[in-house]
C-alpha cells in the first residue's frame, strides 16, 4: 500500500517524500534521506499533476479572450478545471466553482457576500476567523467534548439570526475531524448556512457537498498536492452572484459604460484579470488523480500512521499530544505535540539537523487554540500519501533519543 502511494507522488526538488534520495546533510552521523512529515502545510506535487503542468504550458495564452487555438485550448482547459473540481467535491447544480489564490483568499471572497452575521468555533485556523471580522462574527467557544460544542453551536445560531455558520473540516493543530453533515443540517434548520474550511479535510477524505449538505467549501491547491498559488471556493450561486465583485477589472464584467456597469455572474464575477490557468489546471489534476483513490483504503492508511506516531510518542516521558475534545471520533493524519524541558523551535531544528526530518513547530496560525490548549507553541507532524511507516518510526526513535541523551 505504501508503496503504491509512495510511488503516485512526484520528487520535486525540494519536497521530495522518503523513500526518495534527497540527501539532508546531517551535523551528526553523515546522511540519510529526507523524511517529510509537513503535510499540513503544503503537500509534495502528484506526478499526475507534473504531468499535467508540462502538457499545458505549451498552450499558454490568456482565457476567454482569444480566438486563437492556444487560447481556445486554455479556456477548455481553465473551464474544464471547474468540473474536475466540482466532480472532487460532489457539486450540487446550483454550486459554482471559482478559482481563487488560496484557502485564505477563498474565506475572505466569501466573506464579501455574506448577508449577515458569521458564527464561527475559537479553535480555527486564523484563515477562518479573521475574514469574518466585517460580517459581525460570533465566535463560540469549544467545550470538552465535540457533542457539547455541537450543542452550543446550535444554541448561538438559534439565538439570534446568523447567516452563516462558518467551520472548519478538521483542526489544522489536532487533525480532530468535525461532524461536518449533523452541523449543516443544523445550521439548516436555524435558518442559516454551512462553509466548511476544507484546507485540511480535502486531502485525507472523501467530501460530498450534495450529500452532506455543505453549502461551500475552501481548499487550497498547494495541500493537495498541487502548487501554490491556486485554490478554489465551491458554494451556491446566489449570494456569490447577489455581491460586488471581490476584485473589479476585466473578466469579471458583461457590459462597461463610463457611468455604468453590468457585471457578469459567478463564477467570473469574482474572477477578475487574467486568472491562474496553469494553477486551476493543476488543481484539476490532483482532483482527477484523487478520484481515482479509495478514500477508505487512504483514510486508513493515514490513520494508522497518525496511531502509530501517536501512540510511539506517548510511550515516552515528557510528550503531551494535543487534543481538543475528550470524544473525537475521527482525526486525520495530523500530530501536534510538546516535549518537556525543550522549546518546539528547538525540537524542530534538532529532528532536521540531526534526523533530516521536516516537522512544523510554532502556533500553526491559531493562537486562540494554542492559548486554549494551554501551550505557547508545539511541534506538528502531518502525514500524507508518501508518509511510511518507517518515517513515523524515525521520528519516534529520534524524539527518544533527544528525551534520552538531552541533545
Ligand atoms: N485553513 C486551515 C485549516 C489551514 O490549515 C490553512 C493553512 O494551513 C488555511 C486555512 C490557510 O490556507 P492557505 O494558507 O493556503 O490560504
Amino acid at each position: 500500500m505504501t508503496a503504491v502511494l509512495t510511488a503516485a507522488v512526484a520528487c520535486a526538488p525540494l519536497a521530495r517524500v522518503s523513500g526518495c534520495d534527497l540527501q539532508v546533510p546531517l551535523v551528526q552521523g553523515g546522511e540519510c534521506t529526507y523524511a517529510n512529515l509537513d503535510y499540513a502545510a503544503s503537500a509534495p506535487a502528484l506526478a499526475a499533476v507534473t504531468d499535467c503542468v508540462a502538457d499545458v504550458l505549451p498552450y499558454y495564452a490568456s482565457v476567454h479572450r482569444g480566438a486563437g487555438y492556444a487560447s481556445r485550448v486554455s479556456t477548455d482547459c481553465y473551464e474544464g478545471a471547474r468540473e474536475s473540481v466540482a466532480r472532487f467535491v460532489g457539486a450540487a447544480d446550483d454550486q459554482v466553482v471559482v478559482f481563487t489564490r488560496n484557502t485564505t483568499d477563498s474565506l475572505n471572497l466569501l466573506a464579501s457576500c455574506v448577508p449577515g452575521d458569521t458564527v464561527v468555533l475559537d479553535i480555527e485556523h486564523h484563515a477562518n476567523l479573521l475574514p469574518w471580522n466585517k460580517n459581525g462574527r460570533r465566535v463560540v467557544t469549544a467545550a470538552a467534548t465535540i457533542d457539547e460544542t455541537v450543542r452550543r453551536v446550535i444554541a448561538e445560531l438559534c439565538s439570534r439570526p446568523a447567516a452563516l455558520l462558518a467551520i472548519t473540516g478538521a483542526s489544522n493543530v489536532t487533525g480532530e475531524v468535525l461532524p461536518i453533515a449533523r452541523l449543516a443540517d443544523a445550521a439548516h434548520r436555524c435558518g442559516a448556512r454551512i462553509l466548511v474550511d476544507a484546507a485540511q479535510l480535502a486531502p485525507h477524505r472523501r467530501i460530498d457537498l450534495a450529500s452532506s449538505g455543505v453549502d461551500y467549501l475552501a481548499f487550497s491547491g498547494h495541500k493537495l498536492y498541487a502548487p501554490f498559488g491556486a485554490g478554489v471556493l465551491v458554494g451556491r450561486r446566489d449570494w456569490l452572484d447577489a455581491a460586488e465583485p471581490y476584485l473589479a477589472g476585466g473578466g469579471a464584467v458583461r457590459e462597461v459604460g463610463l457611468t455604468s456597469t453590468e457585471w457578469a455572474p459567478a463564477p467570473q464575477r469574482h474572477e477578475a484579470g487574467s486568472p491562474n490557468v496553469i494553477g486551476a489546471a493543476a488543481v484539476a489534476a490532483a482532483c482527477e488523480y484523487l478520484c481515482t483513490l479509495d478514500w477508505d483504503v487512504v483514510a486508513d492508511h493515514e490513520r494508522d500512521l497518525a496511531d502509530r506516531l501517536r501512540s510511539g510518542l506517548e510511550q515516552l516521558n515528557g510528550i503531551e499530544v494535543l487534543q481538543i475534545w475528550d470524544d473525537t471520533a475521527d482525526a486525520v493524519g495530523i500530530v501536534t505535540f510538546t516535549v518537556d524541558g525543550y522549546a518546539p523551535s528547538y525540537v524542530a531544528a534538532y529532528l532536521s539537523a540531526e534526523h533530516g526530518i521536516g516537522v512544523r513547530d510554532g502556533r500553526f496560525c491559531a493562537h486562540p487554540l494554542l492559548a486554549r490548549l494551554g501551550v505557547s507553541a508545539a511541534v506538528r507532524a502531518s502525514v500524507g500519501l508518501g508518509t511510511s511507516s518507517s518515517d513515523i518510526d524515525r521520528l519516534v526513535d529520534a524524539v527518544a533519543t533527544l528525551c534520552e541523551t538531552g541533545a
